[in-house]
Formats: C-alpha cells, structure tokens, sequence
C-alpha cells in the first residue's frame, strides 16, 4: 500500500512557487512520504469533547464551553472535515514529559501536591481526555501541514512541564506535537505564538535550550504564573493594556521572531483571556481586539508561508456563551480562506452573539472568590 499522501518538507506555497531554505547540518530527507494515518488528512478540525472529565459541580473550569464550542462549529463546517480527535500514545507522550512523570500520571499515583498544582482531581476519564486534547494539537499540525490550516477545539495546555502538570494542563501538547512530527521527519523547526493571557510557562521549559523551536508569549506581566520561565521571546504587558498597545506589541515580537528563525510549522495558543471582560486576565482587549490579534497572527504565518495549527488556550469570561463567541472568533477567521462563503456567513452571525463591550456580566461578584491562580 503505498503512502496516502506526499509532500517535500521545504515550504511550498499554495500558490507552487517553493521557496529554498538553509539546510541544517542533520538535514533529513527532503521528500519525506507521510505514511497512511488513523485520522485522514482531509480532517481540518478536531474535537475531543465527547471525552468528558467529572468534574465537582462548583469547580472553576469552564469545561462546558468545548461541547458549545464544537456545535457553534459544527453548523458551519462541512461535516466530514470535523473529526474526533485521536488520542496520543505514551510513547508520543514521552517525547515531552519525563517518565517518572508519566508513570505518576497513568497510573494515578501523583502525590497530593502534584495533583493541586494540576487543578483537575485524577481519574481514567482525565487522562483519557487529555491524551484527545493533545491528540487534536497532533492531528491539526498534520492537517496544517497539507493544507495550510488546522485547528483544535482544545488544547492550549502550556502550563505542563517535562516532569509536572500545573493550571489544569496534564500535558504539554504543543511539546509533544512538535516533538512527534520531528521524530517522524515531517518538520525540523517550529514556532508556538502563545497569545493566552497566562505566559507558557511549560512550553518554555520543554523547549528550553531546543535550537529547532522558537517560543514566544505575549502575557499579562501579573498573571499566572508567577515564576516565568524564559521563552525564546517574552513579551510581558502591564495591567489594562488595550487594543493597539497590544497589537503594536505582537507585531513587534512576530517581526522579532521571524526575523531570527523560520519554522515549518506554527502552533498558535490563541486563548481568550486577554478579553477586557475575563475574570482572571489582566490585560483588556476588546472584542475586535482579539480579532484583530488572530489577523496579525494569521496575516504574518500567511506572509512567510508557514502552515499554522490554532490551539483554543484559556477564556474566563463569566458567561460561558461568550467564552464560546470569542473561541468560535478566532476558529472561523483561521478557516476563513478555506471556505470564505460558509465563515462569511458564520461571523455575521456570530456577531450578533459576541460580546461586544465590557458589561456588567463582566464583574466578577468578588475578587477573593476567584484565585487568580492555576488556569490555563
Ligand atoms: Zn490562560
């Protein structure tokens, strides 16, 4: 049986001109045949939340917005290119994470305190579930890498580390995304523009001293989490930046970064935390905002000629319906070229549900009940 799909790994753009690239020195095989995979490649978007974690009744994660994220998504998209995520294996997993680490969190013998700074309480049902989520990281670079774009329904998980979850992250998808397509000699150098209001901490530290990925986070200075590891790039912004400071920011840091490395593929944590609205963001971006934030992402990925995968990141905002509007934003501009019709019509009828300005839904009842800490 031969392969399903081919593709050189030099970058060639949808319009055919292929673009020479400096070889490294363990350049691997410049035609690289992609075996024939679980999940078709013809998949453009991946969900995993059929893989429900029981959760407390009064617990803080919005774990309901990724069932209304998939339906509002569902309506739009052409049905066979929605697929359900495919879950990583351990060795997969190992690619990112440490194995005592790993032995602790498959066989549900995190110490207590390991388990805290998780945030989730561990059953089967979590780990089923977080394989999915990082599953549809995996999937959606696969997807990205043969048509430009793919996008997860979740995912997002950086503050995972090597050898410890923490703000409700198990593992760290884009770590074991990257690392999995570089084992299979799909990609050497990648990027992840992690736009969430929390910096990515994990990401940072899997990647730490890894010459093939460049890392960049643009973060709320006062947010979560506290220590900071360093990222190729940290762009840290003060309390109650609004839209143009911001963009001027993540335009400077993209010019930055792609002036100093160019990726194979980008990871884009697209989390709506740094809306004006959120209860735990520190920064106040408004609805446009946010929008105008996935333009510049996907404008600059565009212009180099980059496949990007959207990872969905953290959102707080206290109606989960708008948590759900923001994340449905940012997913149909990522698809918006690929089917300008269907998303042309889902945005002018997503406007209408968006949050278009900060009200009074947005006033957490109290700051002491809500800990600004551990989140996604
Ligand atoms: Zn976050």
């Amino acid at each position: 049986m031969g392969p399903m799909y081919q593709y050189r790994l030099s970058r060639t753009s949808r319009c055919g001109i292929t673009r020479p690239r400096e070889p490294l020195s363990h350049s691997p095989p410049r035609l690289v045949a992609c075996p024939r995979q679980a999940t078709p490649l013809s998949m453009y978007v991946f969900t995993s939340d059929h893989f429900v974690l029981p959760l407390p009744a009064d617990h803080r994660f919005p774990m309901a917005k990724y069932a209304g994220l998939r339906k509002v998504v569902e309506r739009v998209l052409p049905s066979h290119f929605l697929a359900e995520a495919p879950a990583v294996t351990d060795s997969q997993l190992a690619h990112a994470h440490s194995a005592a680490y790993l032995q602790a969190v498959l066989q549900g013998t995190l110490s207590p305190k390991a388990a805290r700074r998780i945030g989730f309480p561990w059953s089967p049902a979590l780990v089923a579930r977080e394989r999915r989520s990082v599953g549809g990281t995996l999937a959606g670079a696969r997807a990205a890498l043969v048509h430009g774009r793919g996008v997860n329904l979740a995912g997002g998980t950086h503050h995972a580390h090597p050898g410890q979850g923490g703000g409700f992250c198990l593992f760290n998808d884009a770590g074991v995304a990257i690392r999995t397509l570089q084992s299979e000699g799909l990609i050497e150098r990648a990027m992840v523009v992690d736009c969430d209001v929390h910096q990515g901490d994990g990401t940072a530290v899997v990647f730490q001293g890894d010459a093939s990925v460049f890392t960049v986070s643009i973060h709320g200075a006062k947010n979560y989490p506290f220590r900071k590891p360093p990222s190729s790039l940290d762009v840290p912004l003060p309390e109650g930046t609004t839209d143009a400071t911001y963009i001027n920011a993540l335009e400077a840091a993209l010019e930055q970064a792609f002036r100093a490395f160019s990726p194979d593929l980008v990871i884009y944590q697209s989390g709506v935390d740094p809306w004006e609205g959120d209860r735990l963001g520190t920064l106040a971006l408004t609805t446009a905002g946010l929008l105008k934030r996935d333009q510049v992402v996907f404008g600059r990925c565009d212009r180099e000629d980059v496949p990007v995968v959207v990872t969905m990141g953290g959102g707080y905002a206290p109606a989960i319906d708008d948590i759900v509007s923001l994340h449905a934003q940012t997913v149909f501009e990522a698809l918006r070229d690929l089917w300008p019709a269907r998303t042309g019509h889902a945005r002018a009828s997503l406007s209408d549900r968006l949050p278009h300005s900060r009200d009074p839904r947005a006033t957490p009842p109290s700051t002491s009940t809500i800990a600004p800490a551990n989140l996604l």
